[in-house]
């Protein structure tokens, strides 16, 4: 597995390439923002992992630009340093990221996101899943229900892109947590509650339901 760093500090670099290639990772380094985007289409790689404050082109545009790019729009991309109050824009159709981190990051956490994003990535090969008539586009960031459109936000969006992904399992909040908002969170469980509470109310289909499971967590199922 190939990764490809997009980092301009050194020190961050070198953290990071020893602890990806302790871990068996192959791994690019690039420390500026237009030398990564080539080295991303160059390489090819299976994951990057990508700073927004950038030399020549910052992190956002770098991570727009591979997301707009037929060679490179399939590779996951985990932003460095976000803020709190860009999370739900990175992750958005706009931006596209598929995970973040804030700095400063243990080492082990990233490696956890790492392997969390590489795993999700081998089910998710196509941008879009369908459960009964329900129908989900992350290209588009489209969502239907019995063929009506559904406006959801981001992390209703994503919230059911995984419970939909994960059809027929329980989920547990502690993995809706760690996949929606983030391991290093403060977000308190009820606020995915009332996600899902929002979900069930704007998802109007007889085909599909999300269940509550006592204790454990939620199950997205398709009713036969
Ligand atoms: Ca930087």
């Amino acid at each position: 597995m190939k990764i490809l760093v997009i980092e301009d500090e050194e020190n961050i670099q070198k953290l990071l390439y020893l602890n990806l290639t302790h871990e068996k990772f192959e791994v690019v380094q690039s420390f500026d923002g237009r030398d990564g985007l080539e080295k991303a289409r160059t390489h090819v790689p299976d994951l990057i992992i990508l700073d927004i404050n950038l030399p020549s082109i910052d992190g956002i545009q770098v991570c727009k630009n591979l997301k707009q790019n037929e060679r490179t729009r399939h590779i996951p991309v985990i932003m460095l340093s976000v803020r709190k109050e860009e999370i739900d824009r990175i992750l958005g159709f706009e931006i596209g990221a598929d995970d973040y981190v804030t700095k400063p990051f243990s080492p082990r956490e990233l490696l956890l996101r790492v392997k969390a994003v590489l795993k999700r990535g081998n089910g998710e090969k196509q941008p879009f899943c369908t459960v009964g008539d329900v129908f989900l586009d992350e290209s588009s960031f489209e969502v239907t229900a019995a063929g009506k459109p559904v406006i959801l936000t981001p992390k209703e969006f994503y919230l059911l892109k995984y419970l939909m992904r994960n059809k027929g399992r329980v989920v547990s909040r502690d993995a809706l947590l760690t996949h929606i908002w983030g391991y290093t969170t403060d977000v308190e469980t009820r606020t995915i509650d009332a996600h899902v509470k929002s979900l069930r109310k704007k998802i109007i289909s007889d085909t599909i339901a999300i269940k509550t499971v006592v204790g454990m967590g939620y199950k997205l199922t398709e009713n036969v």
